[in-house]
This record gives structure tokens, sequence and C-alpha cells, in this order.
């Protein structure tokens, strides 16, 4: 049997005196966090809240996200996290759909979830931080008793997150316990040795997201190590915490790496105890990865990922790498590139006709990756990236068209379609080109953001970039980039311009550049390319 829960009372046992978790100078032992999730699954018990009732937890990385999150589970419920940037409309789009019974809020995000409280079957609100009319004060809460592990199934749902909505409505995701444990498991044997209670976990990523939720919290509380949550972000914060507290593995997105070695003293830290270090969310300069390891001599290694498979399905290790490669898949899990992609590049170009069934036939795979995509037919070598195995989501929550379209059924297995193009190599190495509908069309030619993107971040003058397709009378869409300079840049948007056409075809080039402070992006780090997008269409 593999359950979260169950995984967790086990390293309890084991370690009951070590730190759990550690936050602005006070920690949590093993067993006092274990008391304090029994007292919380008791509290929801004597509520009359149990078995497969969804609780949301709407809160910032905090200890208390930990207890709500492992004192839902011991009572037999179901997590819904929520972004604590959302505001009252958009969690009562997650609260209503879900029909959560119970939400553990910070306090200052009450106020939002009382305004959409009669319109949803929210019954309890719990508030952190501070008292607050209408809810229950966190530790008010807390039952002076524990409560038993309610046994569940594999296949029982643990976790239903909605996925991150950079376009659409936000959908409901089913993970089970069986697909949360085996992703924890494989996950927290990615670094050399393996997850270990001597470990001090960084918890910069956000903990609603699955990603900060899977693989930095329940990998820290699987194998015994220390979590020390980070609220929000802030790079001199992190980089001093990450020498004082001696962190040993850092999870994160690109982003914060990015924002980590553009600091102007990054020459100083030395992050001596950091042992591994891994990115994922989106993907990964390499120039961003070059300065990272030679800033401060440890591995930057890329994982990828999505909500929909737990998240891991693929990840570099520090014995089997490639620079630009999204990893192997994780053992366990099953991936191929299949040509089923194509069917929607055509949709979207007003090209060919869409074949009438749909394809799913493996792209040849290339010798060695990464490949020179200037000089390679993307077009002969991509294709989407399907993954099969014990982490894809049990499905969407009540929605049977969005499940139709998102897997295939071929040789009795059930394949998930990520919506990403990439291709493969000879030795199981996976590379994400771009997602699918990011892809521009313009002039009948197609072109990768992710391309053009990986060039600005080569030039000295550009901290950040993100490229999106505009539309454009003459060629459907045309090319445009939004670049953060450095603050000591001198090149002109002109410049860029031109340095973007010196090195890619000429159809690939930004034809509009313009330049701004920072990017709009989500606090998992991907660029909201939908809001520059409308932006550029001014
Ligand atoms: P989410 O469901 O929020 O975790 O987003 C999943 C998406 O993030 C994937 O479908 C990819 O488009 C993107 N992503 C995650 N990891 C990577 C990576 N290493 N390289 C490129 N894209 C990535």
């Amino acid at each position: 049997m593999t359950n979260l829960v169950t995984d967790v009372a086990e390293t309890v046992d084991a370690n009951p005196d070590s730190a759990a978790i550690a936050y602005d100078g006070t920690e949590l032992t093993y067993d006092e966090f274990w008391e304090q999730a029994g007292q919380f699954a008791r509290a929801l018990e004597d509520r009359g809240i149990g078995e497969g009732d969804r609780v949301g937890i709407y809160l910032p990385n905090l200890p208390q996200f930990v207890v709500a999150f492992y004192g839902t589970l011991r009572a037999g419920g179901i997590i819904v996290p929520m972004n604590p940037q959302y505001k009252a409309r958009e969690i009562e789009h997650m609260l209503g759909d879900s029909g959560a019974k119970a939400v553990v809020a910070l306090a200052d995000l009450v106020p939002n979830v009382l305004e959409v409280q009669d319109d949803t079957d929210v019954e309890q609100v719990v508030s952190v931080g501070a008292d607050v009319d209408g809810a229950t004060d966190f530790d008010g809460f807390l039952a002076d008793d524990t409560k038993d592990v309610v046994d569940r199934a594999d296949d029982d749902i643990a976790v239903q997150p909605y996925t991150s909505g950079t376009t659409g409505t936000p959908k409901g995701v089913l993970l089970t316990h069986h697909n949360l444990a085996f992703t924890t498991r494989a996950n927290a044997d990615v670094p050399p040795g393996g997850f270990q209670a001597s470990d001090r976990l960084i918890g910069t990523l956000p903990l609603f997201h699955i990603y900060g939720m899977s693989v930095v919290m329940n990998g820290a509380m699987y194998s015994g190590g220390t979590y020390y949550p980070v609220p929000e972000w802030d790079a001199p914060t992190v980089m001093n915490q990450l020498e004082d507290d001696e962190i040993t593995i850092m999870f994160g997105v690109p982003a914060m790496f990015n924002d980590m070695i553009n600091q102007p003293d990054a020459e100083s830290y030395e992050f001596e105890a950091l042992r591994f270090a891994n990115s994922g969310g989106s993907s990964l300069p390499i120039e961003v990865l070059e300065r990272f390891e030679e800033l401060w001599g440890v591995q930057l290694n890329e994982g990828y990922g999505l909500t929909e498979t737990s998240p891991v399905t693929h990840a570099n290790t520090d014995d089997a790498r490639r620079k630009g490669s999204i990893g192997q898949p994780l053992e366990g899990v099953e991936a191929k590139i299949v040509d089923s992609a194509e069917r929607s590049s055509a949709d979207r170009s007003g090209g060919d006709e869409p074949p009438e069934d749909e394809d799913f036939d493996e792209v040849p795979r290339v010798e060695e990756g990464p490949i020179d995509e200037d000089e390679a037919d993307l077009h002969e070598i991509t294709g989407e990236l399907v993954i099969h195995g014990p982490n894809v989501m049990k499905e969407y929550y009540g929605l049977p068209e969005a499940n139709e379209e998102a897997f295939t059924e071929e040789d009795g297995k059930r394949w998930f379609h990520t919506g990403d193009i990439g291709y493969w190599d000879e030795d199981d190495f996976y590379y994400v080109v771009d997602r699918e509908k990011h892809m521009i069309v313009t002039g009948g030619y197609n072109v990768y953001p992710r391309e053009v993107e990986e060039l600005l971040f080569e030039h000295d003058d550009i901290a950040d970039a993100a490229v999106v397709g505009v539309p454009d009378d003459r060629r459907g869409e045309t090319v445009k980039a939004f670049v953060v300079p450095t603050p000591d840049a001198e090149a002109t948007p002109d410049d860029i311009k031109q340095y973007c056409l010196e090195n890619l075809a000429e159809y690939k080039h930004p034809r509009e550049v313009e330049f701004v402070q920072e990017l709009p992006r989500t606090t998992t780090g991907k660029v909201q390319k939908f809001e520059l997008r409308d932006e550029g269409d001014d």
C-alpha cells in the first residue's frame, strides 16, 4: 500500500525528536508536528468533516499549511490548495466546484472566504495569524485530543489542486494517495543517495502548487528531513538563509535561479552545505544553469512535470544529465513522443486538414540531443510528450470532455497528453521545445518562443525575456519580444532586433522588441504569456 499519510507516520516513528519544520527561529519536531496534525484531524471530525470531504488551504508557506495538510489527510479528507494571491472571485470557483466544507486561510485572506461563503458549502473558516470575526483561530481550532489515521485506499483522492490557469478556467485535478506517494518516493531518490533525514530543504516553492507541495514538503516529511517554509520569494533573503541555515536541498523555478545569479553581490555568497539544486516548472535557460554552477559549484539539474502527473515525470541527475534536456523519465514512469500534436498545429495554422483519426505514432528519436534547432527539421523530430505511469492523475474533476481529450488508450495503457512539444534521443533524454499553445505561426512558419528566448538570455544586456505571438494583418501572427534589460544595459530595442536577426532565421526574429521593467509571472515562475499577448495587441 502506498499512502501519503502512512508513509509519514513511519517517518515520525523513526525520527520523533528531529526537526520537521523550522520557521522564524522555532522548530516543530516530528512528534510535535504529528500531534498537531492529529489535533487538526480531530477538530475536523468534531465538526462532522471527514472521509472524502474537501478542505481548502488558502495560505502562504507557513508551518500551519503543513499541519492542516497532513491533518486533513489523517481525517480522510481531500485538500484543495488555493493560491494566496487569488481574489474572492477566483477562490469562489474552486470552493464551489470542489464543494469544500472548510477553509484554512491567512487572517488577511479570511474576508475573501467570507465574501463567497454563502454561495459555497463552506461551513468552517479557520484563520491563521490573527483572530477574525466569522472565523475560528487556528490554535483554538485544534482539538485537545488527536485522531488516528483514517484508512484510505491507494485509489482514494488525497489532493485536488487546480491547474495553474495561465489560460482558461482552472480545472480540478484528482490526485490519489498512490499518485502522490509514488512521486514523493521516486523524486526523493533523485539526489545522490536520495533525500536523507539529515537534509534541510528550503521551501521557496509555493505549497499551493504541486511542485512545492509534493516534491519539497511531502519529500521532506517522507524522508525525515527538515522543511523550511519561505512565505515570500526575495532572492537576497533566501540566499542568506541558504548560508545561515546550511540548507542542503533547493528546488526552484528558473525565475528564482535567474534572480539569484543576477544579484549584484552574487559572488560573495557561498552555499557550502548545498548538495542538490533542481529547476522545474518552465524551461531553464542554459545561460542560467551555467552561471549558477560557475558561481556556487553545485550542479543545477533540470526536471519536468505537471500538476496532472503529481508532478515529476522527468529529471536530470548528477550522474545522468544533458544540459538543455528535461532528463530521463523517473523509474516507473513511461513517456514517449508521438505525432498527435500535429493535428492541433495544423488546426492552428489554418493549414492542412486535420487527420481524421488521431495519430499516435512514435516520432523517431534523434541520436543525441540537444540538437541545433536551426538546422534540424523540427517538424520531423518533434511531437507531443505523453505520459503513462502511477503518477498520472485519476481524472479532471467533473469534466468528462476534458478527460476525453486528455487521455489516449493504447495497448491497454492510458496515456496522458501533456500539451508540450518535444523530442527524445537514443539515450532516453527528452527535450521540451515549447508548450504547444505557445507556438507562433507567422507567415506559415512555426516559431517556438523558447528558442528565441534562449538566444535573448545569452545577451549580456538582458536580465529576463519572454517571446509571444501578436496579431499581424499580413503574417497572421508576428514575433514580439518583451525584454528586461540589466541595470547597466546599453543596447536599444533595435540592437536586440539586429542581434536576433544575425543569429536566427529571418522569420524567427522578433519584429518588435519592447523593454519592460519586469515580466508578469505566476508565483510558480511561469510567464503569463496571455497577458503579454493582450498588451502586445494594444
Ligand atoms: P503546472 O501544471 O503548473 O505544473 O505546469 C506544467 C507545465 O509547466 C508543463 O506542461 C510545461 O509546459 C511546463 N514545464 C514544467 N517543467 C518544465 C521544464 N523543465 N521545461 C519546460 N517546461 C516545463
